[in-house]
């Protein structure tokens, strides 16, 4: 088992649990970009959204519905905030297990373009 996430499900390596189910597992980012940064993952080791398949869409759904949830918890619900999927390289993925980025808990601003 060499993906980090994994390890994280696991609980071989620590991370702040901010919510947990049987199919999902959310964690504050070790870098935060934004005041709240979750990383939103699957328990099942799916590599990006490239791998997700129709079998996977209530996994899919499920994610963001609980991404919404954290969204309020946290107090960045009605205010706003941003959800991202990165996938593959040319979209800067780093980390090969799927995961939603939430980020918010302050004004946000565009930074999507080509380098
Ligand atoms: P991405 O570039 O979309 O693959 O994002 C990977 C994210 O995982 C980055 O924002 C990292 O800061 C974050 N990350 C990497 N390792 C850890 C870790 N051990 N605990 C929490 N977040 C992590
Ligand atoms: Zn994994």
């Amino acid at each position: 088992m060499d993906c980090i996430f994994c390890k994280i499900i696991a609980k071989v390596i620590p991370a702040a649990v901010v919510y947990e189910d049987k199919q999902i597992l959310a964690f504050k980012d070790i870098h935060p970009l934004t005041p709240i940064h979750v990383l939103i993952i699957p328990k099942k080791h799916i590599e990006s959204i490239n791998d997700f398949s129709e079998t996977d869409e209530q996994l899919a759904g499920h994610m963001v519905v609980v991404a919404k949830k954290i969204a309020a918890d946290l107090q960045t619900g009605e205010k706003g905030y941003k959800l991202l999927f990165r996938v593959g390289d040319w979209g800067g993925q780093e980390v090969g297990h799927l995961h939603l980025h939430l980020l918010g808990g302050a004004q946000l601003y565009e930074e999507i373009r080509p380098i």
